[in-house]
Parts: structure tokens; sequence; C-alpha cells
């Protein structure tokens, strides 16, 4: 049975131009395979306007939290509006998003008569509702065009660790949920629409999979299906060399290892979850990520075959990260020992530790804050180092600084000789504070000042485009 995964991205459900291409793709892709299963994200901005409200709720500011709800309500509204839906389903959609908001208020009550600092299981409690919102939209949006199509939520699919924020899917408990809940509805040829970044503790807690969950989540039912491709629809053209954003030349990497692709995402390409390749590598499941806007376009296969042998460089990346440093005079103390006191005391901390280097007179470590942490991460693991780096009496030398990871995707990076002779060559103007080769073979990555990061991405970008 030809099984396919789709999941649509926040920035690409929020309109109704984008909710008709949606339409489109699905009417089209059903006549090809045998099942589908779609995946839904919360519209552009709705995480982030419900981790707000969940922060206000903690501190009892009712009208803040009240003003959110009655926002998303509205925006929620218009679309189904715009949407060319009868009667009946736009008035039970209307009936849905109410309760749901409703419950939202009642959730945010609770949260502000116990007032106090906000903790990430209440925060995990509270926002998952954008994406039950948008996969109630889609899934009336298909029964309106004549498909049997249900939305669904994760809570009763994915089944997850209890690390809040940042949950990863047990896939034994997973598999069990699935067949009982999923695959009877695949069966009668229903089109589930189930919620992306969303899950449960086997207790029934809520739990999210980290910020950009939703694509791990088509990767988590793609394994526990044994889909047969998995497809990403996005707003840009696929995976590219760069982020677009950012490089106006970035051009669109037709094929990529499982590896190359990994390693992109844990390096800053937030097109992908950090940890969503694991799983289909495992499976050999082929994922392709594409634009929602241009669904005729192949966007790119991350595959087994992937490019694996070619030499040439792929695409670069950057994320912003943390350094720890100090001069090593007598009071001075370890890198370990600042990492065991300092850095694993940071509360609820998504830190990964990427270089550290000593010499005779400097220590210097550096960390990544992955995309799956969010953009505040970086400012609040920041104050938490540095408060803890001045509490301790044994790190008070150290200091804290912002720093930016650059770096450079390619299959067997470590068996091209030239390459990092090449990199450095094209950098010899700029400040590297340090450097390393990933152990997957198919990173090398720059750390340098936040001041020098748009320079080094640009000319490391050139290196791309001429490669080949
Ligand atoms: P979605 O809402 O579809 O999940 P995201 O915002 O999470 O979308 O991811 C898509 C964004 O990822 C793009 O708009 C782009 O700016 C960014 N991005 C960063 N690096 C890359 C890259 N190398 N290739 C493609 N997109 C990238
Ligand atoms: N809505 C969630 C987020 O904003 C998950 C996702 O977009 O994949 O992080
Ligand atoms: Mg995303």
């Amino acid at each position: 049975m030809n099984t396919l995964v789709m999941k649509f991205g926040g920035s690409s459900i929020g309109t109704t131009d984008a909710l008709t291409q949606v339409l489109s793709i699905v009417l089209h892709e059903r006549e090809q395979w045998d099942c589908l299963v779609l995946v839904a994200s919360a519209l552009e901005g709705v995480t982030d306007g419900l981790i707000e409200a969940a922060h206000l709720a903690q501190m009892g500011q009712q009208r803040g939290y009240r003003r959110i709800v009655a926002n998303l309500r509205t925006r929620h509204l218009a679309l189904i509006d715009e949407l060319p839906l009868g009667t009946t389903e736009r008035a039970a959609l209307h009936a849905d998003i109410d309760r749901l908001l409703f419950d939202m208020l009642d959730l945010y009550q609770g949260m502000a008569q116990t007032t106090g600092k906000v903790t990430p299981e209440s925060v995990d409690a509270t926002i998952g509702v954008g994406e039950k919102l948008a996969a109630r939209i889609i899934a009336a949006l298909l029964r309106q065009n004549n498909l049997r199509s249900v939305a669904l939520d994760t809570t009763s699919l994915i089944v997850t660790d209890d690390v809040p924020g940042n949950a990863t899917p047990n896939i034994a408990l997973t598999r069990t949920q699935i067949a009982q809940n999923l695959l009877p509805l695949l069966e009668r040829s229903i089109v589930p629409v189930v919620t992306g970044f969303i899950g449960a503790t086997p207790n029934g807690k809520p739990t999210t999979l980290g910020r950009g969950g939703s694509d791990y989540t088509a990767s988590v039912l793609g394994v526990c299906i044994n889909a047969t491709e998995i497809w990403i629809w996005t707003d840009v053209d696929g995976m590219m060399t760069a982020d677009p954003r950012d490089i106006a030349d970035a051009r669109v990497i037709p094929s990529l290892s499982y590896e190359e692709a990994a390693e992109m995402a844990y390096f800053g390409a937030r097109v992908l979850h950090t940890r969503m390749i694991g799983p289909l590598r495992d499976d050999k499941i082929p994922l392709r990520v594409k634009n929602v806007y241009k669904p005729q376009q192949i966007g790119t296969l991350i595959s087994d075959g992937g490019s694996a042998r070619s030499h040439t460089l792929k695409a670069i990346t950057y994320i912003p990260g943390l350094a720890v440093e100090a001069k090593r005079t007598s009071e001075y103390s370890p890198i370990p020992v600042v990492y065991d006191k300092v850095v694993v005391a940071v509360p609820n901390g998504q830190i990964d530790i990427i270089i550290s280097a000593q010499s005779a007179t400097h220590s210097l470590a550096c960390f990544l804050i992955p995309t799956t942490a969010g953009s505040d991460a970086i400012h609040t693991i920041r104050l938490a180092l540095e408060e803890n780096l001045q509490a301790n009496p044994l790190t008070q030398g150290w200091t804290v600084k912002n720093i930016t990871f650059v770096t450079a995707i390619s299959a067997n990076i470590d068996n091209w000789a030239t390459i990092t002779a090449t990199v450095l060559q094209r950098l010899k103007n700029i400040r590297i504070l340090a450097l390393s080769q990933g152990p997957s073979n198919s990173s090398l990555t720059l750390v340098v000042e936040n001041k020098d990061s748009e320079e080094t991405l640009s000319l490391m970008h050139d290196l791309v485009i001429n490669s080949g």
C-alpha cells in the first residue's frame, strides 16, 4: 500500500489562497496514493501568541491573555468566513473554534489563580491549541470538497517522554496508539488531518516536540505507519544553499543525503526540525521538501542515495550561540567545572556543547541552542548562565558572550582535503574564534563574532555557488 504523509507548515496555511493551494495539492495527491495522512501546524505566529498568553496568565494579567485569545478567535473566524464552506461545515467549525478557545480561557484562568513562575509544563498544556484549530479547518475544507476527512489530535497518537517543551516520541508506544486510532481510518479511505507538534506522556500529560515540531510529528507518523514518502510543504522552494531570507542568490538543492539534511537542520536551517531525520534514515523513508505555492517544482529529495559521493559544498547555515570564556589565572576553574556547575544547572536548558578550546592563557567553550528551543531561548539562557556563573565562587572569572556558528555542509567533508584550506583562505580577513569538523563527516563549523556573521555567511556562500 502506497502511503504519503504530508505536513503543511504554519507559513503556508494562514490565508485563503494558501488553503486553496493545500486543497488542490491534496485533491491531486489523492489520485496518486492509496492513503494520505496530513499533518497540520498552527497558523504562523499562533504558537508565539499562545506562549505569550501563558506567561501573561501566570503573571495574573487577565486582560493580556484575554486579548490574545480574542485576537486568535477573530483571526480563525475571519479565515473560515472567507473559505468556500457550506453552512453546516461553517457552523460546526465556528462552534469547534469557540469551544477550543473557551477551554483555553478556563486553563489560563486556572493559571492566573496560581500565579508564580511560568512552568514549561503549563506552557505545554496550553500551546497545542493552534494545531488543533488548524487541523479542524483543513479537515472541514476537505470534507466540503467530497473527501472523507477527520481532524485527529495527536495527544491520542504520539506517546512521548516527559521532557517539557522538547519531548521525544516513544516509537513502540506510538505504534500501538496508531494501530488503534489511525490505521482504522486509513482502512476506511479516510484522510486524517492530525495535529503536529503535540503529544502526551503514557499518563496522558500533554507535551510538545520543540519549536517546529510538526516536522517531527510527520516523521514519527511516517515511520509508525511505514509510509512510502514524507513531504514537508513550506514557503520556500526546498532545502536551499542558505536561508533565502539572508542570501538573495540562495539556490534550491535538488538532492541531499540524510546526513547532510540532518546537519543543515541541526546547524540552523529551521525549515526542518533538528531531530526528524534520524527515524527516517533508520527506515530509509524518502523525505521531500516542497513549496506549497509551486507544487509542480520538484523541491528537494532527501534520501539514502542523496548525494553522498559528491565532493561539492552543499549549503551554508548559521545559528546564534553563546560562548563562555576566561583567562587562565590562579583562581581559574577549568571548563568541566563550568559545565558541571553552571551549564547543566540552566533550567530546562537545551544547550549542546559544540567546541571547547583551551590554551596556556585562555579558555573558551561554545554552546549551540537548537532552533527547537525557540528564538527567545538564547536570551533567557544567557541570563541564566550569567546568574549561575556569578552565584558560584569557583566561576567568577568567566564571562558570557553571544557568538555565531557558521557551518559548511557537504558529504564526506573530512575526505576532501582542500575544503578546510579553501574556506580558511576565503575567510582570511575574518577573526575565527574556534573551528570544528563535525563527527558526522558532513560539516565544518566556524565560530565567529556576531558582527562578522553576515560577511562570513556571504563569503562562504560564494564558495557554494562556485563549487558547482
Ligand atoms: P513552516 O511554517 O513551513 O514550518 P519554517 O519557518 O519553520 O516554515 O521554515 C521555513 C523557513 O526556513 C523558510 O522560510 C526559510 O526562511 C528558513 N530556512 C532557513 N534555512 C533554510 C535553508 N537552508 N533552506 C530553506 N529554508 C531555510
Ligand atoms: N506551531 C509550532 C511552532 O510554531 C510547531 C510547528 O510550527 O511545527 O513551533
Ligand atoms: Mg517549521
